[in-house]
């Protein structure tokens, strides 16, 4: 397996060879064939998993004073963030990056905001 990180800063690993270069085309009909990178030079391939992050969803919370590290909400078992009525769930709260686990924290912080919200005197 090769990693194709298209002109981002590389992975650290031993396991698996890195290629930064950026990439220009991806080919193929019904199916991936190759990977044209910039400097022209075409690699064939069966298939491609893509894997590109996206804005960082912790910047919101680090404006409004969410605990964070290395840019992971840090939560407590009840998904309860350091801010009062503030809980947080799925791959931002860092771990495993999984649905099932995304779902079940999810889960955890619906009740627990349902539990705060009826310790407030409306
Ligand atoms: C290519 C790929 C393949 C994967 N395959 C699998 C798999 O086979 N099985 C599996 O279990 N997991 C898989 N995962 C992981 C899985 O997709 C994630 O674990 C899961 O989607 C996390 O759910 P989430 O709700 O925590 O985050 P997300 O699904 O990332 O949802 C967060 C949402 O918040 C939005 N957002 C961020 N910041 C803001 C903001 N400031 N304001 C408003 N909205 C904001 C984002 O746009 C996004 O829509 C895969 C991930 C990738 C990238």
């Amino acid at each position: 397996m090769k990693i194709l990180t298209n002109g981002l800063k590389s992975p650290k690993t031993d396991k698996y060879e890195i290629d930064t270069r950026k990439i220009k085309k991806i080919h193929g009909d019904f199916k991936v064939t190759s990977i044209e990178f910039e400097d022209g030079e075409v690699l064939p391939v069966d298939g491609i998993f893509v894997a590109q992050g996206v804005a960082c969803g912790s910047d919101f919370a680090k404006k409004i004073g969410v605990i964070t590290e290395n840019d992971k909400i840090i939560v407590n078992e009840s998904m309860e963030t350091n801010l009062k009525g503030v809980f947080s769930c799925g791959d931002i709260t860092g771990g495993l990056l999984q649905i099932n686990k995304s779902i079940y924290e999810g889960a955890q912080a619906g009740l627990s905001a349902v539990n705060y919200i009826k310790t407030l005197n409306y």
